[in-house]
């Protein structure tokens, strides 16, 4: 989608920190991080949310997720991290593809706000 901030990342059109990146997914830093780590992972394919991810490809969604707990090994957050993937208004979603935060380094407030 050619308005879409995290699909010009995925293309290397917009700036970002990236960690790594293969055929389907990118990684890179939280722009304004709310914790030591704070990273964001996304598709290259564009889906607007979790929801509309897992119902289009279940398989993706499941990679998705594993991307995500690999990187959070990497990270280094043995004590502990958390997967966050804010959806639709009420949910707080700010950015419309799918990402999820991977979150740790510091302890980790509940129930979230
Ligand atoms: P959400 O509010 O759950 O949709 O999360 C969107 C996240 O994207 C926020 O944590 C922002 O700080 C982050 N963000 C926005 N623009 C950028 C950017 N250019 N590079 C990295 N992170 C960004």
């Amino acid at each position: 989608m050619s308005d879409c901030l995290f699909c010009g990342i995925a293309a290397g059109d917009i700036p970002a920190d990236v960690i790594y990146r293969d055929e389907d997914f990118v990684v890179f830093r939280d722009i304004v991080p709310t914790a030591p780590t704070h990273i964001l992972v996304i598709p290259v394919q564009h889906h607007e949310n979790i929801a509309e991810l897992a119902n289009a490809d279940v398989e993706l969604a499941g990679r998705f997720v594993q991307t995500a707990t690999t990187v959070a090994q990497q990270e280094g957050v043995h004590e502990g991290f958390r997967l966050v993937t804010n959806t639709g208004d009420e949910g707080g979603q700010s950015v419309r593809h799918v990402h999820l935060h991977v979150l740790g380094g510091r302890q980790l407030g509940w129930p979230a706000g």
